[in-house]
């Protein structure tokens, strides 16, 4: 059972993030996936600051736990935001994924009444190319019933590349242990294991 996690820092550039290298797991998610949602649920505390403002902070953040650091990534997809804003957020994830040496594995958040989209195909490119692994975490499974979850389940199963799928919902708070151990014991564990 992972403890509590403390905001660490924030980063606007790539120079800014933490130069010590404890085990990081980035959370990915276009804005409105539940991401802050998630992160405070699974924090036990209201550390990520839920989106009034879908878009507006542009910040890399960093939670420390006792056994990894959670990274929270900008959302990405919300229209509004210029085109220069867009490649600029762009480059700085698409470099932090390439060469951030301390990332263990990534979750990435999608509404699980969404699809999967070039945008996510994309994100799992990146970490592709340094094998870094992938986790779908399908946010507010509270709003599908039983038959309906499993045929998201069949259609995200069928993904190439994704190593494992979850169905969240942090409101009702289901999912989230199932979650939080795969995170320790497969990424966290097995990398301190190998190295
Ligand atoms: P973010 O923009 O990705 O950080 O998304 P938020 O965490 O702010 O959540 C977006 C909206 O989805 C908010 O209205 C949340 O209350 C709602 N939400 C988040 N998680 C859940 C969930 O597990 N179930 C349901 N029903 N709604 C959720």
């Amino acid at each position: 059972m992972p403890g509590r996690f403390q905001f660490l820092t924030s980063a606007t550039r790539l120079e800014q993030c933490p130069s010590d290298l404890r085990p990081e797991i980035a959370v990915l998610g276009r804005s409105n996936s539940g991401k802050s949602t998630l992160i405070n649920a699974w924090a036990q505390s209201q550390i990520a600051k839920t989106s009034s403002t879908p878009g507006k902070t542009r910040l890399i953040n960093f939670f420390d736990g006792p056994q990894y650091r959670l990274v929270d990534f900008p959302g990405y997809g919300y229209s509004k935001r210029s085109g220069d804003e867009q490649a600029t957020w762009g480059g700085m994830i698409e470099t932090f994924l390439s060469t951030r040496g301390a990332l263990k594995g990534a979750l990435l958040l999608m509404d699980c009444r969404r699809d999967w989209t070039n945008e996510e195909e994309m994100l799992l490119k990146f970490l592709q190319r340094r094998n870094c692994p992938l986790g779908v975490v399908l946010t507010k499974s509270d709003k599908l019933n039983r038959s309906e979850e499993n045929k998201v389940r069949a259609k995200f199963k069928v993904i190439p590349g994704v190593d494992a799928i979850f169905f969240v919902s942090s409101t009702k708070r289901v999912g989230l242990q199932e979650l939080e151990d795969y995170v320790y014991k497969s990424w966290v564990q097995e990398s301190a294991a190998g190295s």
